[in-house]
């Protein structure tokens, strides 16, 4: 098993207490994997407490706006999406989400004018980029955290996911691609301070080149090329110059499970454990747990335990004090 054990928080240099939102406006323009169709994102400030909202700016005439919560999800076929009581809805949104959420970014609105988010280069490194190129500025509100007080798993098959009570933020994951490069894959990390930026985020999305036809046959996948996901063919990739890490592949399944988390409303104060786990199992996961009874707290986080929540590395942000 690899642990990855990085930039624990001997750098942070003061405890960062409070919710944050962007220093100004955030523009990216791109194509969507699976429809194939451009989208023009804008990321703006929100208010403290307001969360992370959706608004199609294509649509008028009704609810234009989604929150991006756990009981709104409406898709998790081959990514995430969310839709709202109007049936308005945006697809793929679990990169920009694990993005926002490897930063620490509380409050945001994301204005899109198409139905699914651009996949840039199957990674979250445009994403954060952008937000590190903005900067961060703190609102004065005190950030909540979802605590893990009792284990909850769900299953289908071998494949499981489940979340355990830990003081820590922490993601474990295991793939399994027998007879092709990927092999077995395993990975842990806590998402403090940073890591999330440097350990997971120029992780592509990956797909096997024998799915690629069946996707496109169900009207998938359409803006997908070389461009944008690592294709395993057997025992090795079809990009030129391989994968970005050894171990790319359950990196980026670790990179979703921190955007469909996200969907919690709050950073996850506990393990979440993933076994060839996707989209689907992390909703289930999040369903059931809000489900059981005591089984998660949502509450303020206390000063101590903020620097174990995930954020951006402060040696990195251009990061600001309001006020
Ligand atoms: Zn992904």
């Amino acid at each position: 098993m690899i642990y990855i054990a990085v930039n624990e928080f001997s750098h942070y240099r003061q405890a960062i207490i409070v919710q944050r939102t962007f220093k100004r406006d955030i523009q990216i323009i791109g194509t969507g994997l699976h429809s194939g169709r451009p989208a023009r994102l804008r990321l703006k400030p929100a208010a403290a407490n307001m969360g992370i909202w959706f608004c199609r700016t294509d649509i008028s005439g009704c609810d234009n706006m989604i929150p991006a919560l756990w009981d709104m999800v409406n898709d998790t076929r081959l990514s995430t999406g969310i839709s709202n009581e109007s049936g308005v809805s945006v697809s793929t949104i679990e990169h920009l989400m694990a993005a926002l959420a490897g930063c620490g970014v509380h409050n945001a609105i994301i204005e899109i004018d198409g139905p699914e988010v651009p996949i840039m280069d199957g990674s979250a490194t445009r994403f954060v980029a952008e937000i590190q190129r903005a900067g961060l500025v703190e609102q004065g509100q005190m950030a909540t955290l979802l605590e893990v007080h009792e284990t909850v798993r769900v299953r289908k098959g071998a494949a499981y996911a489940e979340l355990s009570p830990l003081a820590r933020c922490q993601i474990d994951f295991t793939i399994e691609f027998p007879g092709t490069i990927v092999g077995h894959q395993q990975a842990s990390l806590d998402l403090c301070n940073g890591n999330f930026v440097h350990e997971l985020a120029n992780c592509r999305t990956f797909c096997r080149v024998e799915d690629i036809e069946k996707m496109r046959a169900a009207g998938r996948a359409l803006g997908g090329s070389l461009e944008n996901a690592l294709v395993i063919d057997g025992d090795h990739y079809q990009n030129t110059g391989g994968a970005r890490r050894i171990d790319e592949c359950v990196r980026h399944k670790m990179l979703d499970a921190v955007g469909d988390l996200m969907l919690a409303g709050a950073p996850v104060l506990g393990q979440y454990r993933g076994y060839r786990a996707g989209h689907n199992l992390t909703n289930l996961l999040l369903q059931k747990a809000f489900a059981t009874p005591d089984a998660v707290l949502l509450r303020r986080a206390s000063p101590a335990e903020l620097p174990l929540l995930p954020g951006p590395d402060l040696q990195d942000f251009a990061l600001l004090r309001a006020g």
